[in-house]
């Protein structure tokens, strides 16, 4: 174990359940009010930036709702319905001997349009801005143009000499070949070990360059950044830095507001809402929260969900060495089921900017993946992939966890403030697993 692992093991028992891999709730240390670091967020990434990432999506809707029929319902806006799991709550709260106040939601991106899971959002957004850039400054397209006309020959010629590359554990892959591939660029995703068969082979039917490591995520990672830096036709999607996957990610926030409006659940001082995303390098639920604070301020409290084995955020942010950190300072060696969120070491950006606006993070144990997946399948009858699945451990441990307690005390959160709250599990992928994979995942 390295050195300032074991001072933080000797100091904090929660760093002494890290290490022995047991569940765990860490609390930001260094949470803040929202008004108190607005101002600084802001410089970094502002409303504004939110606001136009919001536009390009809507500048590309009529393309994609050309190239991709399944989104016409939706105007070829990508988005997923939020919706009521009280059947599941109960089942929770009875299997697990807990109480989940409030009511109790799932964000269903794991049937996101295209990519089937979270990275729809970040992952297409990026190859879209990339694609307009490009164009743009050849001086194929302005901005006022309807950009159906991308689908045609012409523009996808012209996108043919560009490559983009990625580095990924599977579901990024997925969205970044898919988008990709249909916009006409060369693709070629680097895949780590975790990363699942399923998701390689169907990247390849879809003709992309699938190039596979021994190794896990950051050397995939490392390893596309460097080959894409020598080839100037290549773009390298980084995971670790990019502030257009963010940006993607966050477009989320405002969405989800409506969505909730629509619903009649308010968010305000007497009806907190609690969010809790499925984590691995940070990118997807980074980008997520950034959003969902920056309209809901000190009303919406997010906590990200690692496994046991890969509690990368975590160990970044509460050590404060950020991407330098990894799990292996911990000595936490292994695989996880949790393809997707097996990442050892976090992304550097959104440790920092979601430095104070994270609320905590719980660390959930492989099996109780499964435990979860086949309860949301047998009471609401929805599936999603088990990385999706640590999002359940949220709600079931809150109120169990004396942390959790103290968190909720710390911020005024009263029995009747608990009981007013949503409580929403995101649910990050699902949609494209093969029903082969599916009869594996049940007879785990
Ligand atoms: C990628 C992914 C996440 C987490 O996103 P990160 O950006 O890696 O933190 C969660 N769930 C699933 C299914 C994913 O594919």
């Amino acid at each position: 174990m390295k050195a300032y692992a074991s001072e933080m093991v000797k100091k904090d028992s929660v760093f002494r359940d890290i290490a022995e891999k047991q569940e765990t709730l860490w609390l930001n240390n260094k949470y803040l009010p929202f008004d108190t670091v607005d101002a600084l967020c802001q410089l970094v990434v502002s409303d504004r930036d939110i606001e136009e990432a919001e536009k390009r999506l809507e500048r590309f809707a009529p393309y994609i709702m050309k190239c991709f029929p399944e989104t016409r319902e939706t105007n070829g806006i990508i988005e997923s319905p939020l919706v009521q799991i009280s059947a599941m709550q109960r089942q929770l709260e009875k299997d697990f001997n807990t109480e989940i106040p409030g009511q109790l939601l799932l964000k269903t991106d794991s049937h996101l349009a295209i990519a089937g899971s979270v990275k729809a959002r970040g992952g297409i957004y990026e190859v879209l801005k990339h694609a307009e850039d490009l164009a743009y400054e050849a001086g194929l397209l302005t901005y006022s143009d309807n950009y159906e006309k991308l689908a045609d020959k012409e523009y996808r010629d012209f996108f043919s000499k560009y490559t983009v590359q990625v580095g990924s554990t599977g579901n990024l892959g997925l969205s970044i070949g898919i988008m990709s591939a249909a916009i006409g660029f060369k693709v070629k995703v680097h895949m780590s070990a975790d990363a699942k068969q399923w998701k390689k082979d169907l990247l390849r039917s879809k003709g992309v360059e699938v190039i596979e490591y021994d190794d896990d995520y950051s050397k995939a990672v490392a390893e596309g950044r460097r080959l894409s830096d020598e080839d100037p036709m290549s773009y390298f999607v980084d995971d670790e830095y990019s502030v257009a996957l963010f940006l993607g990610y966050a477009v989320a926030a405002k969405r989800l507001q409506k969505q909730l409006e629509g619903m009649n659940i308010p968010v305000d001082g007497q009806h907190p809402l609690i969010v809790y995303i499925p984590c691995g390098v940070g990118g997807a639920p980074g980008g997520i929260l950034y959003g969902l604070k920056r309209i809901f301020k000190d009303n919406v409290h997010v906590f990200f969900c690692e496994p046991v084995l890969f509690p990368s955020v975590l160990i970044g942010m509460s050590s404060d060495l950020y991407e330098k950190a990894n799990v292996a300072d911990f000595d936490i060696h292994g695989m996880s089921e949790a393809d997707g969120l097996a990442c050892a070491s976090p992304s550097g950006f959104v440790t920092r900017i979601d430095r104070n606006l994270l609320s905590g993070d719980f660390t959930i144990q492989d099996e109780k993946l499964y435990t979860f997946m086949r309860m949301l399948i047998d009471t609401e009858n929805v599936r999603i992939e088990p990385s999706s699945c640590a999002a359940f451990i949220g709600p079931v441990s809150l109120t169990a966890d004396e942390k959790g307690l103290s968190y909720l005390a710390a911020h005024s959160i009263d029995n009747d403030k608990l009981n007013n709250a949503a409580q929403i599990c995101w649910a990050t992928g699902g949609k494209l697993v093969p029903e082969e994979v599916w009869k594996e995942y049940l007879n785990k």
